[in-house]
């Protein structure tokens, strides 16, 4: 073993073993191995072939990496200079409980957080499941009639409803915003609006709506303040106007309220946070939209529905309209790729968990505790109640917001100043009565509330509702049921419970079963040691904006991790605010859009965009207020130079910028690179650099120094955080100097919220830090591997692609290749000779791999009738071998096609078969053991997909997107075959 081959870090910590040496999984002698099958004798040396020498770097800047024991230690002193408090700040994000059984058998279950999104739904049928019950509680709790299933948070949320609004009306300037609305929450509209060009005005609604040209509103209810107020005047004139209604609403007081749609609201929005989801310091967590029937092909996110399979049994899939953006691009409707799946499964668990008996307990405890809150502070001088009409939170006029926030804070609360002379207080689930007298103490109230009245409200969840009559306006009280379905009346007990949650996993393939080979996606290990520390309560437990002397351990470990990312990728400052890679993208062309309108250059405006670009590129850039225009791609795969050079040549002083990605989505180092950002640059453009593959160059190479002038990357994918079946997501966005001015600033900034029409740092998400809550992953991943562990990390990805495309060149010949015939950390799979000859297609072979118990690789990205692999650095030989040895052996049934069987006859055509269809009457041309043990090494552990292929064809019309009676399951359904429109 040459000292190149092995691990060459030594920790600093206790152990001999460095923790690269965990999160690499070929062992030195298989790396020997895969180096010999490529012909290089080292990683560095393949590593130099592989990738471009005029971008190469001596290496990062660095630690050496420390042991799992001194990380955990470390996040444990930097989680110490947090405060907890109890968290009464409200506005928008509400204490909770997670309940224990939620949170070990779900939070921190790898079954369910290291899945991918559902897109191959025969092995994901349970967290479909899962997510189908988040939006049948969004849909029962708003009353409207079809729900996505979560968008990335509450202010987000919003603008993608008024964004929503915009499209489907087509016609008016202005949408009016209720001054109820959270702060955050109208800054973040005002960001969007100035980039896309449509006036915000802000009003009381309740007092009606005034104005015309207005193309929708959005309400409040509850308001930022806690008032609960009737809007019909301003709903009915925006109705007359032609324009739609969204409300801004909060799940727990729709339990207790009449529903958003019986108010009038065509649209309902907000944050699923405060079921089950801790505070994170402001994220993730999820958003929710619902609308009424009409608009759903408006619905940005995406929606579950329930389809069927071959055997015309109903399964779960997706709706066609989520692959939406790869087609429709700067048509789409949104650029929300990865969204918050692993939080909208917690809140759907949490409504099954309590029921509507339980959540309605829950928020009838809270109000009356609110309502004795509010009553004691009515004996006290010098203090007086705001509003009568109120779910959850109190607004108390006092003398001085400051001096009540001081005491409160010494007592252990954290309470809100919403202005000088006005304070709030919300309450929330973990909130007690003895909570409640102990703030009336600090504020000087000498009344107490009586204990007794709390203890009947506590009991039970699935007995007969029996909770008294809210405190506000009877007008407004809830009259209708909800979640009445028996999936959310059946699992009260917590073995009920834990069962439910195993059996849904046990019917999916997540990263604890098989590798997912998902080229772009980067499904890497999430080591546990690197998960440990985020529901710590020091972190989990934290206001987002809780006062910045409780916050000092978050701001450590936020300042350290931006400096880290600024160092792997050669720019000079990072913001994390970003909740996805495509808000990140969004960031990142905002602050180019806002350069250029700074220069005195506001006519740049055109994006340039590879046709094999990631769909959220386009559209990131059409809200960003930018006008696409797409470059060819050459013989190669790389981008043409002629057509890139005609680009630049036509739009003159209107170029804005160029959107690459690097590695492309080619998989391939582009050697031109250097000299693509060259000729943007000569002509007076930016050059943003795509980073969601970073996972081919950390350590080998800086987007920063190479060229880009900014980039996001996606921590979800290179830097660990697990993908959640389909969030949370970081997607930082990074810049050299002069774009630093242009990074999302605070939302809740005094200045920004009153200066937005010509801040330089628009918000992009409704909390500073965004996705806070999962940082601890990547700060963590960081702090274990060190400089040598994470550039080993890209050598050992670059390696494992290229013995796949080298094991499998022979049958599926690699498409593209980079210099010295090597690819990056991804390889693209030709399949379409094959398919014309057999007749065999690359989505068949993604679903005959399920019976060998592998998640497919990419299907058709970037390249149709294609499959992307990347295994990362993560897979060791012997489940890199397991994959091959799938391939080559379905490469043999279809080398069968034409003499054992016709391709319809085919396993492949049939793939992939469930238990029952190999359990039934078997006249197919191969046996049931071919079909469910075509290798040996199935004969001990076999996955059984629950369902047979689901029907891709079968239109979105048809889809029913609400929990089906659970004899849906039991019988064959009906629905007859409507092509999608
Ligand atoms: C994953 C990916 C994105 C989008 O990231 P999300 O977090 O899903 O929004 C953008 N570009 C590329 C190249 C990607 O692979």
């Amino acid at each position: 073993m040459t000292s190149s081959l092995a691990h060459t870090t030594r920790p600093t910590g206790d152990t001999k073993r460095p923790f690269s040496d965990r999160h690499i999984g070929p062992r030195a002698t298989d790396i020997e191995e895969m180096l010999e099958e490529l012909g290089y004798d080292s990683l560095e040396a393949l590593s130099n072939a592989a990738v471009p020498e005029s971008i190469q770097i001596d290496g990062l800047d660095f630690h050496s990496g420390h042991s799992e024991v001194a990380v955990l230690s470390e996040l444990r002193d930097i989680a110490a200079k947090n405060t907890t408090r109890k968290q009464m700040i409200g506005q928008g994000y509400y204490d909770t409980i997670t309940p224990a059984v939620i949170r070990r058998n779900l939070v921190e279950n790898p079954a369910w957080y290291t899945a991918y999104t559902p897109y191959q739904p025969e092995i994901s049928q349970g967290r479909l499941e899962a997510l189908l019950n988040f939006q049948q509680v969004i849909q029962d709790l708003t009353g409207l009639d079809i729900a996505n299933a979560s968008l990335l948070d509450e202010a987000t949320a919003v603008a993608e409803a008024v964004l929503l609004m915009r499209r489907a009306v087509k016609k008016g300037t202005t949408v009016v915003l209720d001054s109820e609305l959270h702060p955050q929450t109208i800054a973040v509209v005002r960001a969007r609006a100035r980039a896309m060009d449509f006036r915000v005005a802000v009003a009381d609604l309740s007092a009606g709506l005034i104005g015309e040209d207005i193309f929708g509103i959005v309400c409040a209810q509850p308001g930022t303040t806690g008032a609960i107020r009737t809007f019909a005047e301003a709903v009915d004139g925006a109705h007359d106007r032609g324009a739609l209604v969204t409300f801004a609403a909060d799940l727990l007081a729709l339990t207790l309220l009449k529903d958003p749609a019986s108010q009038g609201a065509d649209i309902a929005v907000g944050s699923a946070q405060r079921f089950g989801v801790p505070l994170f310091f402001g994220g993730p967590h999820a958003g929710f939209m619902a609308v009424k029937s009409g608009l759903q092909r408006q619905l940005p996110g995406r929606i579950v529905g329930v389809s069927k399979d071959a055997q015309g049994k109903p399964a779960y899939r997706l709706a066609l309209q989520t692959r939406e953006q790869h087609i429709r691009r700067q048509k789409a409707t949104s650029n929300i790729c990865t969204a918050q799946a692993l939080l909208a499964n917690v809140a759907s668990m949490y409504a099954v968990y309590h029921g509507p008996v339980g959540l309605t307990r829950i928020a009838s405890r809270v109000h009356r505790l609110a309502q004795a809150f509010a009553a004691a502070i009515d004996t006290a001088p010098g203090a007086e109640v705001v509003t009568r009409e109120f779910f959850d939170t109190v607004a108390i006029r006092v003398v001085n917001s400051e001096t009540a926030r001081l005491v409160a804070d010494a007592a252990g609360f954290n309470i809100r100043v919403i202005d000088p002379t006005t304070i709030g207080v919300s309450f929330g689930e973990s909130h007690t009565v003895t909570d409640a007298n102990a703030l009336l103490a600090a504020l000087g109230v000498t009344a107490r509330i009586e204990t007794d009245d709390f203890k009947a409200a506590a009991a039970g969840t699935f007995g007969p509702n029996t909770v008294p009559e809210p405190q506000f306006d009877s007008a407004l009280h809830r009259t209708t049921e909800f979640l009445t379905h028996p999936v959310f009346n059946s699992h009260g007990s917590e073995t009920s419970m834990m069962r439910y949650l195993r059996t849904l996993a046990d019917r999916d393939l997540a990263l604890d079963r098989t590798m997912i080979p998902l080229g772009s996606c980067t499904m890497k290990l999430n080591a546990a040691a690197e998960m440990e520390a985020i529901t710590w309560p020091e972190f989990a437990n934290i206001h987002p904006f809780a006062p910045t002397e409780q916050t000092l351990g978050w701001r450590e470990l936020i300042f350290r991790l931006e400096s880290a990312l600024a160092e792997i990728t050669g720019y000079d400052r990072v913001s994390l605010q970003p909740n996805a890679g495509s808000q990140g993208e969004l960031a990142g062309l905002l602050a180019i859009r806002s350069y250029h309108v700074a220069n005195g250059e506001p006519e740049r405006t055109v994006c340039l965009i590879p046709q094999s670009a990631h769909g959220t590129n386009a559209a990131s850039a059409v809200l960003a207020g930018l006008q696409v225009q797409v470059v060819g791609t050459a013989e190669d795969g790389s981008v043409d130079m002629a057509d890139l050079e005609a680009k630049i040549e036509k739009n003159g002083d209107r170029l804005a910028a160029i959107m690459i990605t690097y590695p492309s989505t080619h998989g391939v180092f582009e050697p031109q690179v250097r000299e693509v950002c060259d000729r943007v640059h000569a002509a007076g453009g930016q050059v943003y650099v795509d980073g969601a593959n970073l996972n081919a160059m950390v350590g080998l190479a800086k987007p920063g120094e190479f060229g880009g002038d900014v980039s996001h990357l996606n921590l979800h994918k290179t830097f660990c955080i697990p993908h959640g079946g389909g969030g949370p997501g970081v997607g930082p966005v990074a810049v050299r100097a002069h774009l630093a001015p242009y990074l999302p600033g605070d939302a809740t900034s005094a200045e920004l919220v009153a200066n937005a029409e010509d801040a330089n740092n628009l918000p992009i998400s409704g909390s500073m830090f965004g996705s806070a809550g999962v940082l601890p992953i990547s700060f963590a991943y960081l702090e274990l591997m060190g400089a040598e562990g994470l550039r080993e990390a890209s050598r050992v990805a670059l390696l494992g692609a290229n013995y796949i495309a080298s094991k499998l060149g022979d049958i599926f010949p690699p498409l593209y290749s980079g210099q010295n015939g090597l690819v990056a950390h991804e390889t693209i799979l030709d399949l379409r000779d094959m398919t014309a000859k057999t007749g065999v297609t690359a989505e068949d072979v993604a679903k005959r791999l399920i019976d060998y118990g592998f998640h497919a690789p990419t299907l058709s990205f970037p390249v149709p009738g294609t499959l992307m692999v990347e295994p990362t650095e993560s897979e060791d030989k012997s489940e890199l071998d397991r994959f091959i040895e799938a391939m080559r052996s379905i490469h043999a049934e279809i080398e069968a096609i034409g003499t054992d069987y016709s391709y319809e006859e085919s396993p492949l055509a049939a793939a992939p078969h469930p238990a029952t269809v190999v359990m039934d009457d078997w006249d197919a041309k191969y046996t049931r053991e071919q079909a469910v043990f075509p290798v040996s090494g199935l004969r001990q552990t076999k996955y059984f997909p629950p369902v047979s292929r689901i029907d891709g064809a079968y239109g979105d019309r048809n889809l029913v997107c609400s929990c089906p009676p659970p004899e849906a399951f039991e019988e064959n359904s009906a629905a007859d075959e409507n092509e999608d429109d």
